[in-house]
């Protein structure tokens, strides 16, 4: 099943035959500017919405949708055609509306506190499975405009890199979305990085650290033996200097891991040398990780000490937590195989 968003303007063109010239226009316009559905794009002809919703039907079905914070938070379960399912989030704040989309079914890369990383690997999505979350998002978000586009929910978007990049340049080419509005997290692909540095897309670079020596990260995030802190920071340099951007790094505060008086010098070196900014994610409970967040009061030491070191950070909220739909929570791939994820404790 191949989603309506997956082509250009000419290819739909293409599948327009025999009908006026505007017509592709009309459509164009129904889909990317309105944010519609083919049904309710009440500017071409019944008949013919009718033929293109039979022959693009969408490639994800809703299987579930829940909210929290009176409709704020947003989650929604999408079944694909392999009977695997991805989560969408969506997030309503004063100044902005935020999607955070999924890049894989699940994911591969096994940190150790992620619900995603403990659920496994299920499979990669397509470029139109990706944009049709965005669509969903944009819709369910009316009269509001989607605001800002994440990849932050399940998988590691550099590990389905040419769909990643792909959905990016549609939604700066299509959607006008710019790189203060694009935020693609990763892992920390070291090469992924530095071709995605030259790719020229308008697009802000996160990078998951949660630990700035190689033997706390080897164990929270195993592709840390293969791109070590050093490797990262290499990549990490070339991302600077290509795109001039600066980078920010996420770090899930995690009691007696990784937000002891150590971890700081350690970050506020590492995050110093790059310019980057930190965003501390306090951990949300997933699980298969029993060890715990750091207290409310941790994270806010950990944060002024930062800002006391010159490192710009900021604490991210906990967004969703109730319906499980807060960072590192989604998990609910019915088809992956399950592995058995050792428990680390304090
Ligand atoms: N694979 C990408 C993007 C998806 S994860 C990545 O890892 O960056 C999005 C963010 O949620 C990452 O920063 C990830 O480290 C963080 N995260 C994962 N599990 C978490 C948890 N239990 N609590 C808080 N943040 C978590
Ligand atoms: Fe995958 Fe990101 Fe979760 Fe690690 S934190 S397992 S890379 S989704």
């Amino acid at each position: 099943m191949t989603s309506i968003y997956e082509y250009s303007r000419e290819e739909l063109a293409s599948h327009l035959e025999g009908q006026p010239r505007y017509r592709v226009d009309q459509l164009w316009r129904g889909l990317w500017v309105d944010g519609l559905e083919v049904d309710d794009i009440t500017t071409i002809p019944a008949s013919l919405r009718t033929t293109l919703r039979e022959r693009f039907p969408s490639p994800l079905a809703l299987a579930h949708e829940v909210q929290s914070d009176h409709g704020a938070t947003r989650k929604w379960v999408f079944r694909l055609e392999n009977a695997s399912t991805i989560e969408t989030v969506l997030m309503r704040y004063d100044s902005r509306v935020t999607v955070c989309v999924s890049s894989q079914a699940g994911c591969a890369m096994g940190c150790t506190f992620c619900a995603t990383g403990q659920a496994g690997f299920s499979g990669q999505l397509s470029v139109g499975q990706v944009l049709e979350q965005v669509m969903h998002a944009v819709r369910a978000a009316a009269p509001l405009r989607l605001s800002n586009v994440v990849f932050m929910g399940m998988g590691e978007p550099l590990a389905n890199y040419a769909v990643t990049v792909d959905v990016i340049r549609r939604l700066h080419d299509y959607r006008g979305l710019s790189a203060r509005h694009l935020t693609v997290s990763t892992v920390g692909v070291a090469p992924a990085i530095e071709r995605l540095a030259r790719e020229g897309l308008p697009l802000t670079l996160a990078v998951s650290l949660h630990a700035a020596n190689n033997e706390t990260r080897n164990e929270l995030v195993p592709l840390n033996r293969r791109y070590p802190l050093e490797r990262l920071h290499e990549a990490c340099r070339t991302w600077l200097e290509v795109t001039g951007r600066r980078i920010s790094f996420e770090w899930a505060l995690i009691e007696g891991v990784n937000d002891t008086d150590q971890a700081i010098t350690e970050l506020a070196r590492y995050a110093h040398s790059l310019g980057a900014h930190v965003n501390l994610i306090p951990l949300n409970p997933t699980p298969g990780y029993l060890v715990r967040g750091s207290s409310a009061q941790r994270v806010g030491e950990f944060r002024d000490a930062l800002l006391g070191r010159g490192v710009n950070a900021t604490v991210r909220n906990t967004r969703g937590r109730s319906i499980a739909a807060a960072c590192g929570q989604l998990a609910t791939v019915t088809n992956a195989k399950r592995r058995s994820i050792p428990l680390r404790r304090a």
